[in-house]
Parts: C-alpha cells; sequence; structure tokens
C-alpha cells in the first residue's frame, strides 16, 4: 500500500449519510442505526407511522403520498421512507410538510423524500434557512397567517398556526371530513415531554386551547400514542398544574438551582392528582424546574414573550 492510497483513505467521506449539526468526526452510529417502523390506517387514507418515540402521519393520494415531516435521523428518515413504500407500493411522495423546526422531527428531508414539494410555515422556513443543518432542506414553498386550506392531489385539509405553542411556527393539520386533528410536540399522552425543550410557556395554553374550536375526536400527538379531547383537556390541566406549582415552588424558597430538590417538590405536589400520569416520575421534576424559570426569567426570546391571542379560530372557506 503506498502513501498515496492512504490520503486517499484519508479523504474518502466518513459517512455517506447527512450530519445535520453534528460537528464531531467520524460517523456517528446512534444516527445510522435502523428504526423499526410500526403503522397502522387512522380514517380515510391517512395512516400514522412510529418507531415507539416519535411518531407522525402521512395520506394517500390519487398519484403518490403527502407525507408530514421526517423522523430525527438518516436511517430514521429511511426507514419512514420504507414503511411508506411497503404500504402504498409505486406512490411516490411527491409533497412532505413540515409541522415545525425541529431536527428530531424535520431534519432529514435530503435521506426520505430529497425531490418533494416541502411546505411549511414562514416562520418554520426562517429557522431552518438559518439553521443550514445538513440533511434538513428548506421548504419550496411557505405559508403565512394562521390558516391555509390545502387541496394536494385529492386529499384536502387546513394547516392551522394558533400562535407560539413550541419549536417556530408549529402548525396542526386539520383533517375536516375525518374529524381528525395532528400537531406535533404539544398535547401528548402523560405529562410535559422532558425538560419542554423550546416551549413557548407565557402564551402556551390559551393558543393550544384555540384548536378545541376546531371538530375533532381524534389527536394525533408527534410523540406516543393517540388522544382525544379528554386527553387534551388532561394535557392542559398538567401545565396548569404546574405552571401555578412553579409560583408557589418559588414563593415557598425551594433551591432552584437544585434538580434534585425541584423534583422533590414536584412530587410532593403533583403525585396526589397527576401521578399516573405517563411517564411522571421521569419528567415532572423537569416539567416544574422549566416552569421556575420561566418566572425566574421571563419567556425566552420573542415567541416566549408574545401575548396570546384570545380571538376564536377563524375557519376560512375552502375555495
Ligand atoms: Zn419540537
Amino acid at each position: 500500500m503506498t502513501d498515496d492510497s492512504t490520503l486517499a483513505d484519508d479523504a474518502a467521506p466518513v459517512s455517506p449519510c447527512h450530519r445535520g449539526i453534528f460537528t464531531i468526526a467520524g460517523v456517528i452510529p446512534s444516527q445510522l442505526q435502523w428504526r423499526d417502523m410500526t403503522y397502522e390506517p387512522l380514517r380515510g387514507k391517512i395512516w400514522t407511522v412510529s418507531e415507539g418515540i416519535n411518531r407522525s402521519i402521512f395520506i394517500e393520494g390519487k398519484t403518490g403520498v403527502i407525507a408530514f415531516d421526517t423522523f430525527g435521523s438518516p436511517m430514521g428518515a429511511i426507514a419512514y421512507r420504507s414503511a411508506i413504500d411497503r404500504v402504498l407500493p409505486g406512490k411516490p411522495v411527491h409533497t412532505l410538510v413540515y409541522t415545525h423546526d425541529h431536527l428530531d422531527h424535520t431534519g432529514y428531508a435530503a435521506d426520505f423524500a430529497p425531490d418533494a414539494r416541502i411546505v411549511a410555515h414562514e416562520l418554520t422556513q426562517n429557522v431552518i434557512v438559518a439553521r443550514q443543518s445538513d440533511g434538513q432542506l428548506p421548504a419550496t414553498e411557505t405559508w403565512s397567517g394562521e390558516t391555509a386550506w390545502c387541496e394536494i392531489d385529492g386529499v384536502r385539509f387546513l394547516l392551522v398556526y394558533p400562535g407560539p405553542t413550541h419549536g417556530d411556527g408549529n402548525c396542526a393539520a386539520w383533517f375536516p371530513d375525518l374529524k381528525l386533528l395532528f400537531m406535533v410536540d404539544t398535547i401528548i399522552p402523560g405529562v410535559g415531554y422532558t425538560f419542554l425543550p423550546d416551549w413557548h410557556l407565557a402564551s402556551y395554553i390559551p393558543t393550544l386551547t384555540r384548536l378545541l374550536a376546531l371538530e375533532w375526536d381524534v389527536f394525533v400527538p408527534g410523540h406516543f400514542w393517540l388522544t382525544d379531547r379528554d386527553g387534551f383537556a388532561e394535557n392542559v390541566r398538567w401545565y396548569e398544574a404546574v405552571a401555578e406549582t412553579a409560583q408557589e415552588a418559588i414563593a415557598d424558597g425551594v433551591d432552584v438551582d437544585s434538580l434534585h430538590e425541584v423534583t422533590r417538590y414536584a412530587h410532593e405536589r403533583l403525585a396526589a392528582d397527576h401521578g399516573a400520569l405517563f411517564r411522571f416520575n421521569e419528567y415532572a421534576g423537569m416539567n416544574l424546574l422549566r416552569y421556575v424559570y420561566e418566572f425566574v426569567h421571563g419567556g425566552w426570546g420573542v415567541e416566549g414573550n408574545t401575548p396570546a391571542c384570545h380571538a376564536p379560530l377563524e375557519v376560512p372557506h375552502a375555495h
């Protein structure tokens, strides 16, 4: 072996997949790990797909597929695409809709459907363009405001941006004929997700509550399993309880620099009414700590300090 070939090996790409915003050298094994997807028909032509943690939907159109989001790794995106190809063989994914900007849901269109038309809210697009993450493709079409009817390949749904909730431009998709609402990283079964990353808490509850004006009875979340209007209300009650308990923790002089102390307080105050919620033991302390810092810091950035819109959500006439 000559020195030249050694140089050639060094110059070869270390990974054939997209790397997101990772800066460490070499392959990132967890990003290249195969994900087993489970999928099932929901209503009409809508399917839901999950690897156990994240969840999305895709819809069969007349000539192809409209898919939401990409999952959070190159191999997750490839597994998602394989699941669609198995369920709807021969139908191309011609349209991809982004729910919001986060890489764990929309980071890998380049591995999922690189040639698809991509639709996103302009607030989502702003972050994606600024971030320049390897594999997260910018949208090819953006929309703005609160609502946009989509009529794509025989499939009709309303995109709804109710205001700041989580991430940037996070929108729901409402399928009125099927009474189904899909929204990622807001309502989930159980307590809030981990430490409520990039949640905009000041306006969160009233903004989210606007979605109750729409007619639906099944809610498809971006994590875990399906829920309904009762599950929606239960999740909102949790946020209300944590918001109040956070203020009481500060008033009581709890050491808010200590996750241990905040977790102890969360269990003491919240377990009686909410302890049966999914992942209470894992996340209650982190949820409370996040809310504590909302009251210590104020909301974060513009989205975290935008007053909630309390006006009823208006559904525009479809044209
Ligand atoms: Zn997110």
